[in-house]
């Protein structure tokens, strides 16, 4: 009968007093983790280019350039105008058309790296080659004509006011 041993006993309970809420150390949230492998991404591409651009003197064309590479790993089907599929969205047959990045995926991913770039020191927004007018007219085109090609609309906000009184009378 040599079985008295406490079960549960806690060696030390010094430390009992604070129970701190650990909320998963050295892990980043999605967004942050997608924001620094979007920023590696694309500081691997500006050293594939020939000549390497250095990440001090990168613009929008860049930019540009870039969002265009990542095309050829698109997963998106954009049908050409000219396939019959053209404005389809759910296509019966495979077609030929290429894919690409959905206008979504860059949409985020143009907000990712432009946070990215602030936060890497690149200065005031304004300069951000991210943020450039003509990456937003881009991305507009893009928005667009994925719309059209794969019929599916990208709703907006504000419906346009359809005019009631334009019938000549
Ligand atoms: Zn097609």
């Amino acid at each position: 009968m040599s079985s008295h041993r406490p079960q549960d006993q806690p060696s030390s309970s010094s430390n009992s007093g604070h129970h701190t809420p650990q909320p998963l150390p050295l892990q980043l949230s999605r967004y942050e983790s997608q924001k620094r492998r979007d920023w590696n991404t694309f500081l691997q591409y500006l050293k594939t280019l020939n000549p390497p651009m250095a990440i001090s003197i990168f613009d929008h064309t860049h930019v540009l350039s870039f969002l265009k590479y990542l095309d050829q790993f698109g997963k998106t089907k954009v049908h050409n105008q000219v396939c019959v599929f053209f404005g389809q969205p759910d296509p019966p047959l495979p077609c030929t058309c290429p894919l690409k990045q959905a206008w979504g995926s860059l949409d985020a991913l143009i907000g990712r790296l432009r946070a990215a770039y602030e936060e890497h020191g690149g200065g005031s927004s304004e300069n951000n080659p991210f943020g450039n007018g003509s990456i937003r007219i881009y991305l507009r085109e893009v928005r667009q004509f994925q719309a059209k090609a794969r019929g599916i609309p990208y709703r907006k906000r504000s419906k346009r006011k359809k005019k009631t009184y334009d019938v000549v009378v």
